[in-house]
C-alpha cells in the first residue's frame, strides 16, 4: 500500500513535470542513421581497446527507438516520407514533402511554432531545400521539385512582415541565386543577413539569417578541411536563436550520413557521425546550462544495411576505418584511368593499410569504369574492417531515439515516427 502510494506520488510528480512545456525545442535528425551507425560510432571514437565502451552522446541521451515505415505497404521509407512523418505526425508516400497520401498540405511543427510566435530555424549539411529540411518548411508532391521548394522558404509566410524561417544554414547556393531579383537577392533585400563562408559564421549577428556554404551539398567531412561544419553551424545557430527571449524551434539534419551509406562508405559515414555527435553535444551543453530547452534526436531510416562483422569473422576493426582518409568517391576519382601499376602508390596517400596484390588486380580490372571501380573499392575496403552492407538503398530497421530536457520523458520506449512528431507538436504551444 505504502509502496503504491509512493509510486502514485512519483507519477503525479512526473505528470506535473510533463505539464511544464519546454521553452525551446531542438530536433536532430540523422539521415540514414540506423542503430548500427550509433553502435559503430561508439567503437570508432574510442581511443583504445580499454575504452571500447566509452559513452557517446547517443548513448547518453538514448530513451528508446522508433519505427519508420511509410504510408504504403513497402515498409522501407525514403527521406521525404520519413521527414514528413517526423515534421507533421502524418505518414505519407515516398517522395512526399509536407503533403499527405492524397497530396494535401500538412502543417509541420516548424509552421506551428511560427504560428505561436516562436523563432524558427533549419540547419543541414545538404542543400536546405533537400527532403528532410524541406518537409518542415514546404509542401510539394515531389521531393525533386527543388526550386519550387526553395521558393517556399521565402514566399511562404504566416504574416506578411515575418519570414517563416528565421535561420537557414547549410548548402544550396544554386537554388538561392544572388543575382539581382533572384531568390537569394530578394531575401537579402527583404532583410536576411547573408554569408557564403563557413569561416564567417560570426558575421551573422541577428535574425533573419541565411548562410549557404556550397552550391548543393557541403563536401563530405572526410574530404573536408572543415570536418566539424555542422557543429559550427549549430553553435552559430544557437548563438543567434538564444540571444532573444522568444522561444525557438530548430531542426538540424546530419544529412550526409545517408549519402555515405548509399555508397557503402564506412569511413565517410563515421566522419559524418563524428560531426553530427559534436553538433548534438553543442545543443546538449546549451540545454544543460539553460534548463528550459528540449533536445531530441532520431533518424528518418537506416541506409545501406550497415552491420559490424562480416565474412564469417567475429570482429569489427574500427582502426582500419580510421586509416581511410578520403571518401570512396574521392579515391575513385584519383584512381580512374590511371595505370594499374600506379594504384598501390596512389592508394597509399588515401589509405593507411596496404592492399593485397589480388585486391589491386581486381581494382585494375575495372580501372576505366567509375561506378564499377567505386563499388569494387567499397567491397575491398569494407572487407578490411569486417564491415557488412546489404544494399545501396534504405532499410526498414527501427532507429534510435533520444531526448533530454523538459518533456524528455515523452520519448521513452518504442514510438512510431509519427508519435515523435505528435509529442513535439503537443509541446510547441
Ligand atoms: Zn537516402
Amino acid at each position: 500500500m505504502l509502496k503504491n502510494m509512493a509510486f502514485g506520488v512519483a507519477l503525479m510528480a512526473a505528470s506535473a513535470q510533463a505539464a511544464e512545456p519546454p521553452k525551446n525545442v531542438i530536433f536532430f535528425i540523422g539521415d540514414g542513421m540506423g542503430p548500427a551507425y550509433t553502435t559503430a560510432y561508439r567503437y570508432y571514437q574510442a581511443d583504445s581497446k580499454v575504452s571500447l565502451v566509452s559513452e557517446t552522446v547517443f548513448d547518453r541521451l538514448l530513451t528508446g527507438s522508433a519505427s519508420t515505415f511509410p504510408h504504403d505497404d513497402t515498409v522501407v521509407t525514403d527521406s521525404a516520407a520519413g521527414a514528413t512523418a517526423l515534421a507533421t505526425g502524418t505518414k505519407s508516400y515516398n517522395g512526399a514533402v509536407g503533403v499527405d497520401a492524397h497530396k494535401q498540405p500538412l502543417d509541420s511543427m516548424l509552421v506551428q511554432a511560427k504560428a505561436r510566435g516562436w523563432n524558427t530555424g533549419v540547419i543541414a549539411t545538404t542543400h536546405v531545400n533537400h527532403a528532410t529540411p524541406a518537409s518542415f518548411v514546404a509542401h510539394s508532391d515531389s521531393r525533386r521539385n527543388y526550386q519550387e521548394i526553395a521558393d517556399q522558404f521565402y514566399s511562404r509566410r504566416l504574416r506578411e512582415n515575418q519570414p517563416l524561417v528565421d535561420l537557414i544554414l547549410g548548402g544550396g547556393q544554386r537554388y538561392f541565386p544572388m543575382e539581382p531579383d533572384q531568390l537569394g537577392d530578394r531575401m537579402v533585400n527583404w532583410g536576411y543577413q547573408y554569408t557564403d563562408k563557413l569561416s564567417q559564421l560570426d558575421s551573422l549577428t541577428r535574425l533573419p539569417a541565411l548562410g549557404l556554404f556550397a552550391p548543393k551539398q557541403l563536401p563530405y567531412a572526410v574530404d573536408s578541411d572543415q570536418p566539424k561544419r555542422l557543429g559550427a553551424m549549430v553553435a552559430a545557430g544557437l548563438r543567434l536563436l538564444g540571444q532573444s527571449d522568444t522561444s525557438f524551434f530548430l531542426m538540424v539534419e546530419g544529412s550526409l550520413i545517408d549519402w555515405c551509406g548509399h555508397d557503402n562508405d564506412i569511413a565517410c559515414a563515421m566522419k559524418e557521425m563524428d560531426d553530427f555527435a559534436g553538433a548534438i553535444e553543442v545543443a546538449e551543453a546549451f540545454a544543460k546550462e539553460r534548463g528550459d530547452t528540449l533536445v531530441v534526436f532520431t533518424a528518418d531510416h537506416s541506409t545501406g544495411g550497415l552491420t559490424l562483422g562480416a565474412g564469417g569473422e567475429y570482429r569489427w576493426e574500427s582502426a582500419q576505418v580510421k586509416q581511410i582518409k578520403a571518401s570512396l568517391r574521392t579515391i575513385t576519382e584519383a584512381l580512374l584511368n590511371q595505370a594499374p601499376e600506379q594504384f598501390a602508390q596512389i592508394l597509399a596517400s588515401y589509405v593507411g593499410f596496404e592492399l593485397t596484390q589480388e585486391e589491386l588486380t581486381e581494382l585494375a580490372s575495372v580501372s576505366k569504369e567509375e561506378e564499377a571501380l567505386r563499388w569494387k573499392l567499397a567491397d575491398i575496403l569494407s572487407a578490411h574492417s569486417f564491415t557488412g552492407w546489404t544494399t545501396s538503398g534504405h532499410t526498414a530497421v527501427d532507429v534510435p531515439l533520444g531526448a533530454m530536457g523538459p518533456g524528455a520523458e515523452q520519448f521513452m520506449g518504442h514510438l512510431d515516427n509519427t508519435d515523435i512528431a505528435k509529442a513535439l507538436k503537443q509541446m510547441i504551444r
